[in-house]
């Protein structure tokens, strides 16, 4: 069943995606995301690395790659609707939420104030048939992610420097947990699916048969409602909300 209250704010959010990967967005939450920017909500996206190790071809470089890649996270965004792209420059497939990450995520939260922040489930381990595990990075995004939400981002006494820097103490009213092993809140996104599937298909580099994949993506997360002439599509999350 959807939640059709459940992003239904009443003024426009500023919504902060913290994922680890370019095509992490789109491939999480990409229609929600085009159905936020849609109504007027702000997105940013901030991406933990560029996935420079995101190819099995020995002759590409891994800085070559993420130039690529950080392209076609842009011209996804555009897509999607997104405001703007940033990258904090960690190297792909070794992030861990250590205390350092935590820190750089703080001051992410604390410089852009968003109301709402998306990122994924760090105990989401065994992922799928074709993909049997979960990328250790999305694991440890999550988790630095949630770890800085609670309790460092609201508090002044967490990592001072940032207080120092100019950074302020700033709680995000939501956080909505992408992948999520045990989700509370279901959307719609039947209106965005589209979107969605054209934002997946910008990252070139990473996609073999585009084709394929747009057949594949057309058939799945269809709803119990759906039918090949009305065709229904959802995403889901678990929501966190803090009393204000
Ligand atoms: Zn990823």
């Amino acid at each position: 069943m959807t939640s059709p209250k459940a992003d239904n704010w009443e003024s426009p959010q500023k919504v902060l995606v913290i994922l680890a990967h370019p095509d992490d967005a789109e491939f999480f939450c990409g229609a929600t995301l085009a159905r936020w920017a849609k109504a007027g909500h702000e997105i940013t996206y901030y991406l933990l690395t560029c996935g420079e190790k995101g190819s099995s071809d020995p002759n590409t470089s891994g800085d070559d790659l993420c130039h690529v890649r950080q392209k076609e996270q842009k011209d996804a965004a555009k897509i999607i609707g997104a405001k703007d792209v940033h990258f904090l420059g960690r190297p792909d497939g070794y992030l861990v939420p250590d205390m350092d990450t935590r820190c750089a995520v703080t001051r992410i939260i604390r410089q852009f104030t968003p109301d709402i922040i998306i990122t994924c489930d760090p105990t989401h381990l065994y992922h799928s048939v074709s993909y049997p595990l979960n990328h250790p990075d999305h694991r440890a995004a999550g988790q630095v992610v949630l770890d800085a939400v609670f309790p460092a981002a609201g508090s002044h006494l967490f990592f001072p420097e940032l207080l120092a820097e100019g950074f302020e103490p700033h709680m995000p009213r939501e956080v909505w947990v992408s992948l999520a092993t045990h989700p509370n809140t279901t959307i719609d996104v039947t209106d965005t699916w589209e979107t969605k599937l054209q934002a997946i298909l910008a990252h070139k580099s990473q996609i073999s048969d585009p084709e394929g994949l747009a057949k594949r993506w057309r058939a799945r997360e269809k709803t119990k409602n759906s039918s090949d002439k009305n065709p229904r599509y959802e995403e889901h999350f678990r929501v966190l909300r803090w009393k204000q």
